[in-house]
């Protein structure tokens, strides 16, 4: 159906399905699937498992592209017993029968690589809290050339086709290609339909999509923004770029990742928002960082160059970029 990147884009399909497949294998049957990494957030047996299972096919089908993914088997060898490898290697035994423990920490450590001019970039979980949690967590990949997102897919198992929330049901993927849109599939059937943002043009009836985690956010300026904006609807909650694919599917018209005063030099992670932000955008939405610069992907791991995001149904975006102007959002909060 894509006339570019058609193979890209149905390999990414592929891969999001196979590993939303995996997650909810290890959800249903794992009890406690979590370990603590360095920097005190969890990880689980389902991220190292997506990202060995699409390190993997990655080398399969696109032996000389490289991949910048989050994680890496550094906590996992370090973990005392070994146990969680055990766990991360039986989960991917059921896909591919002839994986060993070396192996899997091979395919994890092939998201080591340093970005270049066309690499992909895969957060295996991106919403662990909300995986945890029993809500809506996705796994992203995307493919990137000369800084510009080019294929994105975001495999949300507690979506559907429409992107509307649908906690157990068959589950949804959202893949666009730069230039030709966003398109809604089934978890396993093709049927698709196409993402299309919503019209909504007053700021007093956008719905804000919001994180679920307050830690991620500046609560102070978003009551700010909200009574600027003179919204009045209840701001959905949700982990991950599952925000981004409803906002695909019309469903939220504003998104604002402002920095959280506990970490005021927090940089955006590429795998966080390169996916999401193809898709809002090729379904007629508009992605910019909170002064209204492009984002940067070409600056290695991070948005360096960039400072938080906002991403809008386009309609609504000058007038929100006015209103962070309006609070000072645009500017690094003090540390608290
Ligand atoms: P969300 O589910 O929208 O809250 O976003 C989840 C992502 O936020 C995770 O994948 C983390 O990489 C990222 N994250 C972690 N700490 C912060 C922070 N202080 N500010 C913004 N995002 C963060
Ligand atoms: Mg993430």
């Amino acid at each position: 159906m894509f006339k570019s990147y058609s193979i890209e884009a149905q390999f990414a399909l592929q891969a999001v399905r196979k590993a939303a497949n995996l997650c909810r294998q290890i959800q249903a049957e794992m009890v406690d699937p979590a370990i603590t990494k360095a920097d005190r957030s969890p990880v689980t047996v389902a991220d190292y498992a997506c990202q060995a299972l699409i390190g993997r096919m990655l080398m399969m089908e696109f032996p000389v592209d490289q991949l910048v993914a989050e994680e890496d088997s550094k906590t996992l060898k370090d973990d005392t017993d070994g146990e969680t490898l055990e766990h991360v290697t039986d989960y991917l035994r059921r896909v591919i029968p002839e994986a060993d423990n070396e192996q899997v920490c091979v395919w994890i450590d092939h998201g080591a690589q340093d970005p270049g001019d066309r690499f992909w970039t895969c957060d295996p979980i991106d919403g662990t809290k909300g995986f945890l949690r029993g809500d809506q967590y996705v796994t992203a990949l995307a493919l990137i050339e000369a800084g510009k997102v080019i294929v994105a897919a975001l495999g949300c198992p507690n979506l559907d086709r429409r992107m509307q929330p649908s906690m157990g049901g068959e589950g949804g993927a959202a893949v666009a290609v730069r230039g030709e849109g966003s398109y809604g599939f089934g978890m396993e059937s093709d049927d698709h339909v196409r993402l299309q943002v919503s019209d909504r043009i007053q700021t007093h009836d956008a719905r804000l999509l919001r994180s679920f985690e307050s830690g991620h956010t500046h609560e102070g300026r978003m009551a700010a923004l909200v009574e600027a904006l003179g919204t009045t609807s209840e701001p959905v909650l949700m982990d991950s770029q599952a925000k981004y694919a409803v906002m695909a599917a019309g469903d939220g018209e504003l998104l604002f990742r402002l920095l959280s005063p506990s970490q005021p030099d927090y940089q955006e992670k590429i795998w966080d928002q390169a996916a999401g932000s193809l898709i809002v955008e090729e379904a007629g939405g508009r992605v910019s960082d909170l002064r209204g610069e492009d984002l940067d992907f070409t600056q290695g791991r991070t948005l360096r160059k960039n400072l938080g995001v906002l991403a809008s149904n386009g309609r609504l975006h000058d007038a929100a970029l006015e209103a962070i102007r309006g609070v000072g959002a645009d500017r690094r909060p003090e540390k608290s």
